[in-house]
């Protein structure tokens, strides 16, 4: 038996957000969960149609995840057609996600940064990169 985490125990934290979309919302967190070693209690999430490329710019709950001790911050989207980027195909939406990635990894550098894109039954992580 495992305790739940509390804040200020070291335990690492994350926060994920994407999008509400029902084929690829579980896939993606579990992306994320391997990627991070987070257990699935051990991350703040937020979804809406969109996922992260659909926020102009960083929001409360990602700002709270990151001032309560989130270490690893996902930004995530999906292609085969998503319901908050209509008619939109896929290397559009992966396109703004990576535009979106870079954004918030310059927004809270202390965090680590990854992307996850969904498409064809996969979940891709992507890294920030340079430039
Ligand atoms: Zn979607």
């Amino acid at each position: 038996m495992t305790q739940p985490a509390r804040e200020g125990d070291g335990v690492a934290r994350g926060y994920l957000q994407l999008c509400s979309d029902l084929r690829f919302h579980r896939a993606t967190m579990l992306a994320f969960e391997e990627a991070t070693g987070l257990a699935a209690d051990g991350y703040w999430i937020e979804a809406r149609p969109g996922g992260a490329p659909s926020w102009a710019d960083n929001t409360r709950a990602a700002r709270l995840a990151h001032r309560r001790g989130a270490v690893y911050m996902g930004w995530a989207a999906h292609g085969d057609e998503c319901l908050g980027f209509p008619g939109d195909s896929n290397d559009r939406i992966g396109d703004r996600l990576v535009s979106t990635l870079r954004k918030r990894a310059e927004e809270f550098p202390k965090a680590t940064h990854i992307g996850l894109f969904a498409h064809g039954g996969e979940v891709h992580v992507i890294t920030p990169g340079r430039g």
